[in-house]
């Protein structure tokens, strides 16, 4: 499926090659201003096409799994998120959503928040400059409404799907800057999504703070139960 992005975010991509020459995420070559990775690594992407349930809300996509070549990627833009990935990773998102029909009728993009001392630091969350770019892509503003009140060790550090849950459990709050959020449609996103505990706890603050529709979705989903 050829899904086109919007003209005007291909000239503003068009502008920043300019500044800072696009690479492939996964091999750090050299690509065109408006692709997202280059030919071969495209080629070896294994898409997600799985369906998951995720308790609290009401839909979710991914647009690949999460093996070679994309795996270096992500582990790289946690730690150095230079040039182009967080522009590649909404590019997915942004597929995965127009293939699987979730695309329309999102009032809000949400990134997954980090904790304090995540973000002291590391000084960004990885997440929220995917979501600074969908929002482009979409055309539909974000905000970060969610703030991670509890201390986490990393999903994908856990072996047990238990742990996993209980690692995760009430870890989000919505924050008091949020605005009125009632009766919205949000689409929350992570950059990896392994057990869907994450998005799962976070979609719980969104209903029960009011919001009526909660789509999640991650650019890369690991395959482990
Ligand atoms: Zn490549």
């Amino acid at each position: 499926m050829k899904i086109d992005r919007p003209k005007l975010h291909r000239i503003y991509r068009y502008i920043i090659d300019w500044l800072y020459p696009n690479i492939c995420p996964c091999c750090k070559k050299a690509i065109p201003y408006d692709a997202d990775f280059c030919e071969s690594c495209k080629s070896r992407i294994i898409r997600f096409s799985g369906s998951i349930q995720i308790p609290y809300t009401d839909g979710f996509a991914a647009y690949c799994v999460y093996e070679d070549p994309v795996r270096p990627a992500i582990l790289e833009f946690k730690k150095n998120p230079d040039g182009n990935s967080y522009y590649a990773f909404a590019c997915g998102i942004y597929t995965a959503l127009k293939e699987n029909g979730l695309f329309d009728g999102l009032d809000l993009i949400v990134p997954v928040p980090v904790s304090d001392k995540t973000m002291s630091e590391r000084g960004y969350n990885q997440t929220e400059l995917i979501a600074k770019e969908l929002r482009f892509l979409m055309n539909v503003p974000y905000k970060n409404v969610l703030i991670k009140s509890k201390e986490t060790k990393m999903q994908k550090s856990i072996k047990n799907a238990s742990e996993r849950r209980e690692n995760v459990a009430d870890a989000f709050s919505v924050s008091h800057k949020a605005g009125d959020i009632t009766g919205k449609s949000i689409l929350l996103i992570d950059d990896l999504c392994t057990t869907g505990s994450t998005l799962e706890n976070a979609a719980k603050a969104l209903k029960n703070a009011g919001v009526k529709r909660v789509i999640g979705a991650s650019f890369a989903k690991t395959m482990q139960k």
